[in-house]
């Protein structure tokens, strides 16, 4: 689905040099590399404060931590996206309240949000999936209208454009309240092992979501409040801080690859090509195809049996998930959520790819007549 090897390959002097400093200084936690690459990822984003963290999901759980929020309070989310989105909500003991995203662009529906909300709700959490963004200026426009905070979790859209009516553009995840991302090795930026990043223009949830990714002190030995130990590693922060340089090059890539897969696929009727929205710009995190009839499985197979990689993002719902059954609420029937955990196929999608390779995945798709 990736291939990180060909990617490090390109920059392999560069990042082997950066680490190697990081070892020769011994300066493994807070690093001056950590400093900087908060400066790089703010300027780059357009947006006043980063926060880095551990990894994406802690990214969550501590922007969660930092809007006081109460036991059984509700944050509404997609069913149709990674566990990491509600788990985080679970486990803070609020209850994740599950809705229906829109069938062509996987994102969170507008009018299920305003359907599930009620006295207890306190917090949206839009999933930016598969590298396009939701709808942010109507969930801005909710979020506003009923006091509630909004997170937005951009581990999949880091790089990409939300694109207002007015044509004026944002980076995805500095609209809400406080933007999450996650630089796991195989996202659209990713580290050499785990890390994450929090992201806000609010001063106060700055100071807060800092304090609170560092042991809830604000003074070394002094905690002010209850917090978890979270750091990014220098050394990640080394390899981020080169790969950064190289984010609107590879978010090129990967929409050259989509294009191609687009162009050649567009004809095909067993299958829908994803679309892309006027309201924002797509990083193709994932390439995800829509397989009609029930013939996703046996497209799968057909490829993976030709030496083709071909994944389901994601085959259960969380409504569904044995976690939440019990801890969650749901709204509406979830549709469009049910109808894509059993019709989606993601290809491969990464920097590398090349003619080739599209060519024979393009080839192979289109040969396979199904039964
Ligand atoms: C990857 C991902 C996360 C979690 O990131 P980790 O760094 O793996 O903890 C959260 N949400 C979404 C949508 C993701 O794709």
């Amino acid at each position: 689905m990736v291939d990180l090897k060909g990617q490090y390959l390109k920059i392999k002097k560069e990042v082997d040099y950066a680490i190697q400093n990081v070892v020769d200084k011994t300066a493994f936690i807070n690093g001056s590399e950590v400093g900087v690459f908060k400066n790089n990822l703010s300027e780059y984003l357009g947006v006043k404060h980063v926060i880095t963290c551990a990894n994406g999901t802690d990214a969550l759980q501590i922007a969660l931590m930092a809007l006081d929020l109460k036991i059984g309070d509700e944050v509404i989310v997609p069913a149709f996206t990674y566990v990491a989105t509600a788990e985080v909500i679970a486990l803070l003991k609020l209850k994740p309240v599950l809705v229906d995203v829109d069938i062509d662009t996987f994102n969170i529906n507008v009018q299920q949000i305003e359907a599930a909300i009620n006295e207890k709700t306190k917090a949206i959490v839009p999933v930016h999936l598969f590298g396009q963004c939701a709808n942010m200026q109507e969930i801005m426009y909710i979020a506003e209208k009923h006091n509630l905070y909004v997170i937005e979790d951009n581990a999949q859209a880091i790089g990409a454009d939300y694109i207002y009516i007015n044509g004026k553009r944002q980076k995805t995840g500095t609209i809400g309240d406080i933007g999450c991302t996650s630089f796991f090795p195989s996202k659209n930026l990713g580290c050499f092992g785990d890390g994450g990043a929090i992201f806000t223009n609010n001063d106060k949830l700055a100071f807060k979501l800092q304090i609170i990714a560092n042991h809830g002190q604000n003074k070394k030995y002094y905690h002010q409040l209850t917090g978890v130990n979270s750091r990014l590693d220098t050394i990640q922060a080394a390899v981020l801080n080169i790969k950064i340089k190289h984010l609107d090059e590879y978010s090129n890539k990967r929409q050259k690859a989509a294009k191609f897969y687009s162009e050649n696929l567009k004809n095909n009727k067993n299958l829908v090509t994803p679309i892309c929205s006027n309201s924002s710009t797509h990083v193709f995190h994932q390439y995800t195809l829509l397989v009609k009839n029930g013939k996703r499985d046996e497209l799968k197979q057909f490829l993976n049996k030709n030496g083709i990689p071909a994944n389901i993002y994601y085959p259960m719902p969380l409504n569904k998930q044995e976690a939440f059954k019990n801890i969650s609420r749901v709204v509406g029937d979830l549709k469009n959520t049910k109808e894509l955990c059993s019709s989606v196929l993601s290809l491969p999608m990464h920097t590398e790819l090349d003619n080739n390779q599209l060519e024979y995945i393009i080839e192979k798709i289109n040969q396979l007549k199904f039964s």
